[in-house]
């Protein structure tokens, strides 16, 4: 039998040793892309196959839409100056105005999304959006952004975050990620949403780190393992899961005893494919069994309501 030595590695040089990023900056080129796949893949054999392939189509819609579109207005190097001075985020959804890019997507993405197959509900859902007048998609924008929609019509605003979605996340990737800092625990640092869940992820040099994903503009942001993704405590977490080593196992609700929220955390490490916002769609047995427990939803995502 050979003796094998302990392996040799090459000396890093102090200042190089490698460390997960802050965050990582959305690619609006890829990410609707990518997610429409794995919703597509997701819903092969799925109870909620027909949900699946929807919002599949959807964020095709969501990745295709932008191949005509003006690039949206930055913000400008004295409001970013300024957001970063009052360590707010640079993206301020309170001050949102529209611009000829958002009108152009809000035309371009409901006209693409009425091509796709939807029941009823869903389509007179969409004419409404459509047929809204002004004071009314006003109304539909600001709730997706601070987070209020109204339970009664969460169709209606899930097209209106399909929206809002692929704008945050045309503006999100024109910052530059070395300026971005924390703003809060539970808060994008780019735009200030909530997650709408954590990933542990497989990256080289950042591997088994956690990241949370931004409901709404896609950014990730490094968090602490074992740390609430909603209010930062870790006192009590812990962690539950529907059927342990099946493929529903590599997602997870991280559960807390201290605000009562629990938020899902995927093991994107042991399966690149997973996908914040499919993944969290298609494991909403997990939210129905966590249902019967004391703890509530704190992950967001517009196309989950009402589950
Ligand atoms: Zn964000
Ligand atoms: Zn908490």
């Amino acid at each position: 039998m050979t003796q094998v030595g302990p392996p040799q590695f090459d000396p890093i040089p102090i200042g190089e040793i490698a460390k997960p990023p802050f965050v990582k900056l959305p690619d609006p080129s890829t990410m609707f892309a990518r997610r429409s796949q794995r919703l597509r893949s997701l819903a092969d054999k799925h109870e909620l196959r027909a949900y699946l392939t929807f919002v599949s189509d959807l964020s095709n819609v969501q990745h295709r839409v932008q191949s005509k579109l003006p690039l949206p207005e930055p913000s400008s190097a004295a409001e970013t100056a300024r957001s970063r001075e009052f360590n707010m985020p640079p993206l301020d959804r309170s001050r949102f105005t529209r611009d000829p890019a958002f009108d152009a997507l809000w035309q371009g993405l409901l006209a693409m999304a009425g091509h796709i197959a939807m029941p009823d509900s869903a389509r007179l859902a969409l004419d409404a959006v459509k047929t809204s007048d002004p004071a009314a998609q006003a109304a539909m924008i600001a709730a997706v952004l601070d987070g209020t929609i109204p339970a009664a019509t969460p169709a209606e605003h899930a097209f209106v975050a399909a929206v809002a979605q692929v704008h945050f996340c045309r503006l999100a990737a024109q910052l530059d990620a070395e300026t971005l800092r924390p703003v809060g625990d539970g808060v994008c640092p780019v735009c200030g949403s909530a997650p709408v869940c954590s990933l542990v992820v497989g990256w080289s040099g950042a591997e088994n780190t956690r990241f949370c994903a931004c409901s709404l503009c896609g950014t990730l942001w490094n968090y602490p393992r074992i740390k609430c993704a909603r209010c930062g405590s870790n006192d009590t977490i812990a962690y539950q899961e529907i059927a342990a080593g099946s493929a529903a196992a590599a997602v997870k609700a991280e559960t807390c005893g201290s605000c009562g929220h629990y938020v899902k955390i995927l093991h994107q490490h042991a399966n690149r494919s997973l996908d914040p916002v499919a993944d969290d769609i298609a494991t909403l047995a997990l939210d129905l069994l966590l249902r019967e427990s004391e703890f509530r939803r704190g992950g967001v995502n517009p196309f989950l309501l009402g589950y």
